[in-house]
């Protein structure tokens, strides 16, 4: 593990830890020396980062969960209570593109399955865990969100429409937030080199985008204890390259 272990002690949840941007967001939460609680349906890909972790000398409790199951959100904040007492960060970053298509055309099962996974599940992960977040000394809730949510453009309208939907739920939230010690972000990663990325824009030379891991220093920044930023959609802004004389 690097030697930055501000979170050591500290309890982390991320959603769509088997890939993308939450598996590198899992790697360095740990890195930082927090406990990761890592959900996603895909068992491989879950055991895949609970072993590249432990290589790290992080640990792991992995939850193979469909984040449709809200009775199973529920039950996994009972287990974090039994287990620790609390949750000190929580990362929302599971998503789905569904599908790019004129709303006309947008099937109603797809339009469902955004809704729940984007937003529903979202909500739920807040109502089952804010409880454990105010049990902690500094509670930090995060949500990924994207540039959709204010772009609205065409073909796009499923997506976007549940990232503006996160974007006014978890603003919501962190106003009934006043007074705790809890504090709740948005974060924009903006175009990250990751299978959802792909699907959107296949055309594109993937290694023309940053990396998962160019975004994850600011991921563990909006999860740290010390974090005061609260309420807000903050835009991660890629690190200009450096200058060619220097
Ligand atoms: P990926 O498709 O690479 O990963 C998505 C993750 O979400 C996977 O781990 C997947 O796990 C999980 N997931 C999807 N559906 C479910 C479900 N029903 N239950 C549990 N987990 C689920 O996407 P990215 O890493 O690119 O995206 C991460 C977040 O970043 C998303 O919210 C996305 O909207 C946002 N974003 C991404 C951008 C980009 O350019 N990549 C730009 C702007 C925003 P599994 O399939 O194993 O369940």
């Amino acid at each position: 593990m690097s030697n930055g272990q501000h979170l050591r002690g500290r309890v982390a949840l991320v959603t769509g830890a088997s890939r993308g941007i939450g598996r590198a967001a899992a790697i360095a939460l740990a890195e930082a020396g927090a406990h990761v609680i890592a959900v996603a349906r895909t068992v491989g890909g879950l055991e895949e980062l609970d072993d590249d972790i432990k290589a790290r000398g992080g640990s792991t409790t992995l939850v193979p969960l469909d984040l449709k199951d809200y009775a199973g959100i529920d039950r996994m904040g009972a287990a974090i209570f039994e287990r620790w007492g609390k949750l000190d960060a929580l990362l929302g970053n599971a998503g789905i593109l569904g599908v790019l298509t004129p709303l006309t055309h947008l099937q109603p099962k797809v339009w469902d399955e955004l809704m729940a996974v984007n937003l529903t599940a979202n909500w739920r992960l807040i109502r089952s865990l804010d409880p454990l977040l105010r049990l902690s000394d500094a509670g930090r809730a995060l949500f990924v969100s994207s540039a959709a949510a204010y772009y609205n453009r065409p073909f796009w309208g499923g997506y976007a429409i549940t990232k503006a939907a996160l974007e006014a739920m978890v603003k919501t939230y962190a106003g009934e937030l006043t007074g705790t010690t809890v504090k709740a972000n948005l974060l924009n990663p903006g175009p990250t080199r990751t299978g959802m990325r792909a699907l959107a824009m296949p055309g594109e030379d993937p290694m023309s985008l940053p990396p998962p891991e160019a975004v994850t220093p600011i991921i563990v920044d909006l999860l740290s204890p010390d974090c005061p930023v609260h309420g807000e959609l903050v835009h991660f802004k890629k690190p200009s390259p450096p200058h060619p004389d220097a």
